[in-house]
């Protein structure tokens, strides 16, 4: 999908066809493991990050809204909490079933749900795959959620999702969403090739293209290309686009505020640290709290 099309199917007025898989093809989802690295890699401090909020607040069962190929929810299964993991791309699952599969024999891995299923629909999905269940945490990282374009160019959508992602919680539990410090790529148009997330060991490079309607930035690809070629897996250079919503860090604290109805407790972390010690960070992490009444 061409950042053109994208742009031309909202201003001709098409109506929704629902969220377009941008994994369809399996290009990236082939070279993915490549790109995030391997999984008992990765980065330190995400880890500690991610694992300390969780049981700092009791958190055991764990909804995955974009497990991708299955490395969050793998790490969050190995540290023994109860996961469901869902994402909207049946190129993206195979490997997290496949995942599943290789470590059957360990006992942890027989409890990890994974199924197909989407934001939008997210908790009448949920109450069809496991009626009355709420969780105690929701985790949508990775630069997951700007994956969502805006198609209507008021943003309901997204700002529909994220109410779907506060259902699906407990109250008392937490939301974990993040977004890249789009404020910045846009200042400079720019993408960091090194993610806080990945350790990945090949060559990757990022081109960044800013779509700009009317002044104001809609949308960004990121024309991927990561050079693995050299353990011999993947014979030539990968090359793949996605194009995601730029959300500015403002625009989207409010946003999330609303869907809790301004009933959550929100934490701003950069690059997984406070906010004020990072100058100029990779990503912005949110924390939520939903309160308990
Ligand atoms: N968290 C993983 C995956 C990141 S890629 C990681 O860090 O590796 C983003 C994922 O979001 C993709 O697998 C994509 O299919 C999924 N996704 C995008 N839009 C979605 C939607 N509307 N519903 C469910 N999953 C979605």
């Amino acid at each position: 999908m061409s950042a053109d099309q994208v742009f031309h199917s909202r201003s001709e007025g098409i109506p929704s066809e629902g969220v377009k898989d941008q994994y369809a093809d399996g290009k990236a989802a082939r070279v993915w493991k490549k790109f995030i690295g391997d999984s008992n890699q990765r980065t330190q401090n995400y880890k500690d990050f991610l694992i300390g909020l969780l049981k700092k607040h009791g958190c055991k069962k764990i909804l995955d809204t974009a497990c991708g190929t299955g490395i969050d929810s793998m790490m969050l299964v190995d540290e023994g909490f109860n996961v469901v993991s869902i994402d909207a791309s049946d190129k993206m699952l195979k490997h997290a079933l496949k995942a599943r599969w290789d470590k059957r024999k360990d006992l942890k891995y027989d409890e990890w749900v994974i199924e197909e299923a989407n934001w939008e629909t997210l908790p009448r999905d949920i109450e069809n795959l496991m009626p009355g269940t709420q969780f105690d945490a929701v985790i949508c990282l990775g630069n997951s959620f700007a994956h969502l374009l805006d198609e209507f160019g008021d943003q309901r959508m997204q700002r529909m999702c994220l109410q779907n992602f506060a259902k699906c919680l407990k109250p008392g539990g937490l939301l974990l969403i993040d977004h890249r410090n789009y404020d910045a790529m846009i200042d400079s148009g720019a993408t960091p090739g090194h993610s806080i997330y990945y350790n990945c060991k090949y060559p990757v490079d990022i081109k960044t293209s800013v779509l700009v309607v009317r002044g104001k930035p809609e949308l960004i690809a990121l024309d991927y290309c990561i050079d693995a070629t050299s353990d011999g897996e993947i014979p030539e250079r990968s090359e793949f686009r996605l194009c995601y919503y730029p959300h500015k860090l403002k625009k989207f604290t409010e946003m999330l505020d609303d869907a809790f109805g301004g009933k959550a407790n929100h934490h701003i972390y950069a690059d997984f640290k406070p906010l004020d010690q990072v100058k100029n960070p990779g990503f912005y992490i949110h924390v939520m709290e939903k309160t308990k009444n």
